[in-house]
């Protein structure tokens, strides 16, 4: 029996991934989960699960659940250093917090030697290398939960040592559905709302992320995670846009072999495939029927519609905390995109100015990490409230 940790309960990973759970009570317990603020659906998955652990943001949010869970042998807590606690404490970990505040807690499970299932990609893309090396000394198992990464990381060879040249893999493909504004009027994007950015065409998704699929920021992120997860220099990493998101990624060998992953567009493939490895269990997802997708499309992906894009493969090239930088950047302005405080194109200048006025320096731990994120957060701040003056 696998004891799991889901951090970020509430999200929409959280949930697909208690889906796949519930299919399988033989295989996994559920020994923790977390929330930000959505107490009431929390309280609502511990008395279905019982979990020993739930961790929420607040002290008063802990008050809140423990009325709620009146009764239930339920141990709660608040707060950061308890969220790296249930990280370390379960054999299994889903990191599906959104955004930075989900380093701590990942890092503290891979520190513990878990086993990590990686949907929180901003992690990565902040500490990459330190994250890498924390993953290699302590033992832990890093599985990708994004569903370009699940699709790479089964489309290469089982012993697959971060070394592509040694496996003759001579391109990632990364596919990407190009979102809501594959197709807009690029003039008419400076007066999108964020209900629009947030309609995308294949995925139901968290409000953050799929503000970023409208960006393209999602797969500039993706890129560089691909980048620490598969040790794949940037050049090596191309971006493709097809828009049925049914093939998820594709690897090319040096044979003329292109390898890829299909399905429906639907999380719980990937989460059930992470959580099984190297085993097959039923996750739900309807068998993907080809013949009635009939045609897939594939084209180039337009860089001045998206400068997001081009703004993480210059950070990626840059290195060290660079990736860091963007990182804040964009959670800054897509948080503000989504208050209403800037427009939908703010976004990329914002993260342009921040890269471009800001220093950057070696990612030499994760006190430097952070600390770069926080000046990031700071100059983001202040240009958001020069926009929203
Ligand atoms: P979401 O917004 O639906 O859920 C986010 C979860 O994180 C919630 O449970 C929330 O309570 C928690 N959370 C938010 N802020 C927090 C904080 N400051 N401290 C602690 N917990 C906090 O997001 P999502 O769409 O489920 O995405 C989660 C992660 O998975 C993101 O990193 C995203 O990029 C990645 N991801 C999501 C999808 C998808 O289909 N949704 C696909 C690939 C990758
Ligand atoms: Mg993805």
């Amino acid at each position: 029996m696998q004891s799991i940790t889901i951090l970020g309960a509430t999200g929409s990973i959280g949930v697909s991934t208690l889906d796949v759970l519930a299919r399988h009570p033989d295989k996994y317990r559920v020994y923790a989960l977390s929330a930000h603020s959505r107490v009431d659906a929390l309280a609502a998955q511990c008395r279905a699960f019982l979990p020993a652990r739930a961790v929420v943001g607040t002290a008063d949010g802990a008050a809140r659940l423990a009325a709620l869970l009146d009764g239930l042998p339920i141990a709660i807590a608040y707060g950061e250093q308890a969220l790296c606690e249930i990280a370390a404490e379960a054999d299994t970990v889903m990191a599906a917090i959104v955004g930075a505040a989900g380093l701590a807690p990942t890092l503290a499970a891979a520190r513990a030697g878990r086993k990590i299932l990686l949907a929180n990609k901003e992690a990565l893309v902040m500490s990459g290398q330190l994250f890498m090396d924390a993953v290699r000394e302590h033992k832990a198992t890093l599985l990708p939960i994004d569903s370009e990464h699940n699709a790479i990381f089964q489309s290469l060879p089982m012993a697959y040592g971060r070394a592509p040249g040694a496996c003759g893999v001579a391109k990632i493909l990364l596919t990407a559905s190009g979102g809501p504004f594959r197709q807009r009027d690029v003039a008419t994007l400076e007066h999108v709302t964020p209900d629009e950015a947030c309609k995308h065409p294949t995925w139901t998704m968290g409000r953050k992320i799929s503000v970023d699929s409208a960006t393209m920021m999602n797969k500039g992120l993706e890129v560089i995670e691909a980048h620490w997860l598969f040790g794949a220099p940037a050049d090596l990493i191309e971006v493709v846009i097809h828009p049925q998101s049914v093939i998820h990624s594709m690897v090319s060998y040096c044979d003329g072999s292109v390898l890829a992953q299909l399905g429906n567009p639907d999380m719980r493939t990937p989460i059930a495939h992470a959580l099984a490895y190297p085993e097959r269990i039923d996750s739900g997802v309807a068998q993907l029927d080809i013949t009635q997708i009939g045609t897939l499309q594939f084209e180039k992906p337009d860089f001045a519609r998206f400068p997001c894009l081009a703004l993480a493969f210059e950070a990626l090239r840059a290195g060290g905390t660079a990736p860091a930088l963007l990182n804040a950047a964009n959670e800054v302005a897509v948080q503000a995109f989504l208050d209403t405080r800037i427009g939908f194109r703010d976004i990329d200048r914002i993260i342009s100015r921040v890269m471009h006025e800001n220093e950057h320096g070696a990612a030499s731990s994760i006190e430097a990490v952070m600390a770069q994120d926080a000046r990031a957060r700071q100059a983001a701040e202040h240009i958001v409230a020069g926009l929203s003056a």
